[in-house]
């Protein structure tokens, strides 16, 4: 039930409206949907529900169409986002991220779950799984160390840096492993052991609840809904295969089972396709299924030896296994609008605190990792809802202050004068090419410097007020951008006027000023922009995916001030060696004077990804060049290619250097 109070609710009359539901046995959770503020009640009671709607700021009770209350996206509308851990290693699960946890079924030995984590977490993987408790089908097979292995393994998760989950099988042992993990799993066969339920979620850590073998959607749901009423609030969901009539494989993967609890539920949704396949060679491309339908993460079994393996090894991938899965999720998460959570993969085999930062100390050196200050926002260009807010959501977090400017010069001001952090701007489209007024924006910021970069999918919406149709429309307006890549579309639609837009969301956010005097939408405006831009203005997408072609990624440049020749990194992209980075260069108009700057590149064997040519403005036929390249691992190479490049090109501008996105 929803008890939705007043606007003007007293602090006083929320205690007692929350003190009445306690004692009417109802389990409760504040919550915030839009504007209202509502308190989520689960529980059988005799309570007359009337008596309830009489009570001061009490506003009206609602029945949810749901079983479970808290689970549901009908009391809290917004992804929940687990935290597992805390501190530096601290993950999080949910939102726009893609978490992967992996680790043997088992552990077997201090040295056998060492040496996963080592590994897994060097691809990537960023929390570490093992089970100390056992629960297996035969009671003559490895029943696990107990809380010897769960000692060994936090002693492993502490030595590489990553927080750890494990099974929990019985309410006797919950206390005692409290202390000892960050997350609790509850497994499959206990989905429905609700005594095992009740005490776990009463003691506060995330949870990880696996699906029953032949649990309902719903039933899977409602247990959850027994740890969020218990105490917990960070609860992920884990789809793990359901026992069919199919033999080949140990279960069937439910793929479809991930949308339909990604709507129903708020929860995230973690899939473990090792359990669900059981066999190894079919589990990467299930894992990648998983992730393409929406799945928030992955646990995978990984062991070092799966021949060796005392549980199953048959299911478990080779590390090599796991590496590749890593890079192919990596490659997918932007189809699906999604970052891939990642460890930075260090140059050794050494965990994250002593991976080595990088020994170059060129032109613009690396620098200690910025922190990202309390109060200090991230600025982008455009309104709420615009792709630039989004790459900064994914690279900083959704919880980071922003600041939205009316112009990218704007974005520059605010971090040359310290209003702002880091600024995010676009600089390339995959369809339509470099966006020249921030390249020329690095050119008269020379204080400011690239400082990440990262690629976002753009998927392009016609977006009108609720009453509009596609037949009612006569102006659209969006970024010429917008209209470029949605050419064939908009070719399909000759009476429609196209009005150019600062950026995308603004075009949206335009609609909202042309009410008429009634407070009425006009129906025949529509613009061009990205979801998130519709949902800001409480707007209708009338069609979605209309840019011409799907593979439409745009890349963004994370920019930062210089502080003597080097630009702070963001935290949220780690200490790893820059390996990528960005110039501008003209060059003297006589024969071979190009020809001798890629010369100096390719003698040292640097990887030139990408060389565009430019007019340089009121300078008929000359030209100025785009250049992104690799920096070499070899201390000083890099350093003194820029001073001869430097030497032989005229107007020279180092734009920066940082880790290459996906
Ligand atoms: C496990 O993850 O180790 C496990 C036993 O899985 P499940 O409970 O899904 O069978
Ligand atoms: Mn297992």
């Amino acid at each position: 039930m929803l008890v939705i109070l007043s606007k003007s609710v007293s602090a006083h009359d929320k205690e007692m409206i929350l003190i009445y539901l306690r004692d009417q046995g109802f389990a409760v959770r504040e919550q915030k949907l839009g504007d209202d503020l509502i308190i989520g009640a689960v529980g059988k009671s005799a309570a007359d529900l009337r008596e309830l709607s009489l009570l001061p700021g009490v506003e009206r009770v609602a029945a949810t169409s749901k079983p479970y209350e808290l689970a549901s996206r009908e009391t809290h509308a917004e992804d929940t986002i687990v935290t597992v851990g805390s501190g530096e290693t601290a993950v999080k699960m949910g939102g726009s991220r893609i978490t992967i946890i992996a680790g043997p079924c088992a552990v077997e030995s201090r040295e056998q779950i060492l040496e996963t984590a080592l590994r897994v977490r060097e691809s990537g993987a960023v929390i570490l799984r093992g089970g100390a408790f056992k629960p297996r089908t035969s009671p003559y097979a490895f029943q696990g160390l107990g809380m010897k292995g769960l000692e060994f393994m936090k002693a492993a998760g502490e030595a590489a840096d990553m927080p750890i989950v494990t099974e929990v099988v019985s309410p006797e042992w919950a206390a005692q492993m409290r202390d000892l993990t960050d997350m609790f799993q509850i497994g499959a066969r206990n989905m429905q052991n609700f005594e095992l339920l009740k005490r776990v979620g009463s003691l506060g850590k995330p949870v990880l609840l696996k699906r029953g073998p032949s649990a309902t959607i719903e039933e899977w749901l409602l247990s959850a809904e027994y740890l969020l009423a218990s105490g917990t609030k960070d609860v992920a969901l884990c789809e793990r295969g359901i026992r069919t009539f199919e033999t080949y494989t140990r279960n069937t993967l439910d793929i479809s089972a991930i949308p339909v609890v990604k709507a129903l539920s708020h929860l995230p949704v973690i899939v473990d396709p090792s359990h669900a396949v059981g066999i190894r060679a079919k589990i990467s491309p299930a894992a990648l299924a998983a992730i393409a339908a929406g799945a928030d993460g992955l646990t995978v079994e990984v062991h070092p030896r799966p021949d060796e393996a005392l549980s199953d090894g048959p299911q478990s991938l080779y590390p090599e296994q796991f590496e590749r899965l890593m890079r192919d999720i990596e490659a997918l998460a932007p189809v699906v609008g999604k970052e891939l959570l990642r460890t930075p993969r260090s140059t050794g085999s050494a965990p994250r605190r002593a991976a080595p930062v990088a020994s170059l100390t060129p032109v613009a050196s690396l620098t200690p990792v910025a922190k990202l200050s309390a109060e200090l926002p991230v600025a982008f260009s455009g309104e709420s809802g615009a792709y630039a807010e989004r790459a900064l959501m994914r690279a900083f977090g959704e919880d980071v202050p922003r600041l939205s400017c009316p112009g990218f010069n704007l974005v520059f001001n605010a971090v040359l004068d310290g209003s702002a952090a880091f600024g995010v701007v676009p600089v390339e489209n995959s369809l339509a090419g470099s966006i020249h007024e921030n390249y020329d924006l690095f050119i008269r910021y020379p204080d400011i410097a690239m400082a990440g970069e990262l690629k976002l999918r753009i998927v392009h919406c016609l977006i009108a007020a609720p009453g509009a149709d596609m037949d009612s429309l006569t102006i659209v307006r969006s970024h010429p951008q917008g209209f470029e890549q949605c050419r064939e579309f908009l070719d399909k639609h000759p009476q429609w006027r196209l009005e150019p837009w600062n950026n995308t969301a603004a075009a949206v956010a335009s609609i909202m000023r042309e009410k008429n005097s009634a407070g009425e939408l006009p129906p025949h405006i529509a613009a061009i922009a990205g979801e998130a831009a519709a949902a800001a203005q409480g707007l209708k997408v009338l069609k979605m995916g209309i840019e011409t072609n799907p593979l439409n990624y745009t890349r963004f440049a994370i920019i930062s001030r210089r502080v003597g020749d080097a630009a702070p990194v963001p935290p949220s992209l780690g200490s790893e060696r820059p390996n990528k980075a960005s110039l501008i260069f003209s060059v003297p108009n006589k024969p071979g004077s190009l020809f001798a700057c890629l010369k100096i590149l390719s003698e040292r064997g640097i990887n030139l990804s990408k060389l565009e040519s430019r007019p340089i403005q009121g300078q008929p036929w000359r030209y100025l060049f785009y250049v992104d390249v690799s920096i070499p691992e070899t201390e000083g190479l890099f350093t003194q290619t820029l001073g001869e490049l430097k030497a032989i090109t005229e107007d020279f501008h180092f734009l920066g250097m940082y880790r290459a996105a996906a």
